[in-house]
């Protein structure tokens, strides 16, 4: 699924073709996403993320916030070119037309009348995690990588990301989050912003239905070092990479590099 690199690529590469653009047309094609109403004729003021989410910000403070969940995307077109299978909804302009495809249909749109609230939970992204990941972390026992991918406290991360995160960091990922010392917490958040900024230049992880704006795959998948490596050798140390399952997601690590039986 989509994660902050991928959203965040979808925004920097929304900003250069629909911002200034006037919305002429909104076309609803699975019924199941609801209604767009009072959107068309708004033109677009700016693009923003909120962790996963993306919101296309439109004059009178309006905007349409989307979720892209397991297989959501956008695609950019010229007007008159042919709709792509999985289409689900159309927002034409004059400067192209931007559909939102989703083969799982679990993708939604929302429509707010005022500007968007900034939701809890902190950007990695953003400088002074360390200390305040560090804070939140006190009171909790979740494993490291329930917590990062724990999108009330840290908006963006999911399952790859945080793989590749703790594999990075040499952090074993069923770690209790208040056993970190504060050098640890600082360790995690710059190796965080490390991989998520690497990720968002190669415009995200395509490892199965990611695309990016115009249609392209990205490229950090050339650069996983342990998520979907089970069984290959750890780059650093050479020991065999295994995967494992935690709160229901399959787990990559390297028994030694994160001194880690696996739970
Ligand atoms: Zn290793």
């Amino acid at each position: 699924m989509p994660e902050l690199p991928e959203v965040e690529t979808l925004c920097r590469q929304l900003r250069q073709v629909i911002i200034g653009a006037t919305i002429t047309k909104t076309r609803i094609i699975d019924a199941k996403l609801g209604t767009l109403k009072g959107i068309a004729g708004k033109t677009v003021s700016g693009i923003n993320r909120h962790g996963k989410a993306l919101a296309i910000e439109l004059a009178e403070n309006h905007s349409l916030v989307l979720h892209f969940r397991m297989t959501g995307r956008l695609l950019w077109q010229h007007n008159g070119d042919g709709l792509p299978p999985h289409t689900r909804l159309v927002i034409s302009s004059h400067h192209g037309r931007l559909s939102l495809i989703d083969p799982r249909r679990f993708a939604t749109v929302t429509v707010h009348k005022k500007r968007t609230d900034i939701p809890l939970g902190s950007d990695p992204l953003d400088d002074g995690n360390a200390s305040h990941l560090g804070e939140m972390a006190q009171h909790s026992t979740l494993p490291i990588k329930s917590f990062l991918m724990d999108q009330r406290r840290i908006r963006g991360i999911g399952n790859i990301y945080a793989c590749e995160i703790l594999h990075q960091a040499r952090m074993d990922p069923w770690r209790r989050v208040n056993t970190l010392s504060p050098d640890e917490w600082h360790e995690i958040a710059e190796t965080t912003q490390q991989i998520l900024t690497r990720a968002i230049s190669c415009r995200g992880t395509s490892v199965s239905d990611w695309r990016d704006l115009f249609g392209k795959e990205g490229e950090y998948q050339g650069h996983l070092r342990v998520y979907s490596r089970e069984g290959a050798a750890c780059y650093r140390c050479g020991e065999e990479i295994k995967r494992k399952k935690l709160s229901g997601r399959g787990t990559y690590y390297c028994p030694t590099c994160q001194q880690c039986e696996g739970g």
